[in-house]
């Protein structure tokens, strides 16, 4: 029997495919076996002229040209495979992508990955509209066993707790009358207080009000917390989380420098971000500064005015009200941008969750609080990641441009990099949380 679809309410997110072929060239596609089979049956051996599947570590992937991108991509910028035989004739994780299955015991959510072009900028049709489409692709799954989702450990939430804390973090999320640095502050604070929490014996209409005292207390209790500046070990912990969500190696590099270069090299990489001095890593999309520009740079809605700016105009021209004309614009680009950027992550972290990515079958098998853990590392990660994007071209204070190469950097590894499902990064989670350096750090980071 197969699982109804859940496609999440968020009318302000929209996606349609533009084409822009960045997936192609971003992704490496593992093939299933009915994969193999279609593209033999299309005979693309005798078509390109060259092999275009990879063996690698026992399973088969898409073949990459020496620039990365899919061997199927035309010089036009469009897939080759769909353009001669159409979509459903494309490998499954082509078809798929944006959108991302995650099956629980009720239906199958719908997640969509920040790393498209189109989600990031909700560019297209409304999400519902895709409903025939995803229907479809979901029934080439093989059916698997309905996966339970763990409360915490190895406790199994019930679907009304589910609801509950989908619920009680969206409201948070979507609240208007907050700034963008409450908003990341206060998520820091309810998720660390979920993963600080014993919930065995907080389960149901105890969880509900557990919930409901948590997101109402959160706005009064933020100014009466403590907040020292983040101690080194925090800030070398999300260094090293960066570096495990940047890090995605193409297979061709691997296989040509061989294994022994290869661990050597990723182990260098990983120091040097771990120690924080000198000239970052060479990193794909980033320049590469001094760790100290990172910290001349300020935090991403440090400038951020609440309400609507007012600009004063005048039809009077000279000198000075040029200045005021130039400071007023500026601040009003900055006041764009902020607002922008906070739609964008409200978005990201709502499709996240609503979507099925923030736990359970979308996100490593990881239970609730686990789950949510590594979402919220996530978000610092691509906070950090914008302001050091920002440093790079000599700003002091993030863009939208920089937080869209940040999110859609970040969220290409999430739910699909198998080194995040890891002890050591679960740990590197608890030992955040429980020193209560998430919460220090996104107020550091916003
Ligand atoms: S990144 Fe998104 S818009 Fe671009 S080709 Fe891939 S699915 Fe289409």
């Amino acid at each position: 029997m197969r699982l109804p679809i859940y496609i999440p309410q968020l009318p302000g997110q929209k996606y349609s495919c533009h084409g822009c072929g960045s997936c192609c060239r971003d992704f490496t596609v593992q093939l299933t076996h009915a994969d193999l089979q279609k593209l033999q049956e299309q005979g693309w051996k005798e078509r390109l002229g060259q092999e275009y599947v990879v063996k690698f570590r026992g399973h088969s992937w898409l073949k990459q040209k020496d620039d990365g991108a899919c061997v199927f991509l035309g010089d036009n910028g469009l897939c080759k495979v769909h353009a001669e035989f159409g979509l459903e004739a494309k490998p499954l994780a082509c078809q798929f992508f944006p959108f991302m299955l995650s099956p629980n015991v009720r239906d199958t959510h719908i997640g969509i990955s920040f790393a498209c072009g189109s989600v990031m900028a909700s560019k297209g049709a409304a999400l519902e509209s895709h409903r025939g489409d995803v229907r479809r692709m979901s029934e080439l799954l093989p059916a698997s066993a309905p996966m339970p989702v763990k409360l915490q450990d190895n406790l199994i939430a019930s679907e009304a707790e589910v609801d509950m804390i989908e619920t009680a973090l969206d409201a948070w999320l979507s609240k208007k009358t907050i700034s963008p640095s409450m908003r990341y502050q206060g998520l820091a604070w309810l998720i660390t207080s979920l993963l600080q929490a014993n919930l065995k014996n907080v389960r149901g209409e105890k969880l509900r009000q557990l919930l409901s005292t948590l997101t109402n207390a959160v706005e009064h209790e933020l100014p009466l917390l403590d907040w020292p500046e983040p101690t080194p070990r925090a800030w070398k912990l999300l260094r090293q989380a960066v570096f495990t969500r940047i890090e995605d190696p193409k297979i061709g590099d691997l296989l040509k420098r061989g294994k022994v270069a290869s661990v050597f090299g990723q182990w260098s990489r990983s120091r040097k971000w771990a120690a924080g001095k000198g000239i970052t890593p060479q990193t794909l999309g980033f320049c590469s500064i001094d760790f100290d520009r990172f910290q001349s740079t300020t935090g991403v809605f440090a400038n951020h005015i609440e309400g609507d700016l007012q600009i004063q105009k005048t039809p009077m021209h000279n000198a000075s009200t040029h200045s005021l004309d130039a400071e007023s614009s500026t601040a009003m680009l900055h006041q764009q941008d902020s607002a922008a950027m906070d739609n964008l992550l409200q978005r990201w972290i709502r499709a996240t969750i609503l979507g099925g990515r923030a736990w359970g079958s979308g996100l490593y098998g990881l239970s609730i609080d686990q789950g949510l853990g590594l979402i919220l590392v996530n978000l610092l990660t691509a906070l950090w990641l914008a302001r050091f994007h920002a440093a790079g071209r000599g700003a002091q204070q993030a863009s939208l441009m920089d937080l869209q190469v940040a999110v859609g950097r970040v969220d290409r590894t999430s739910g699909r990099a198998v080194w995040l499902a890891t002890a050591g990064e679960r740990l590197r989670v608890k030992w955040l949380s429980h020193s209560d350096s998430l919460r220090l750090l996104a107020r550091a980071l916003v």
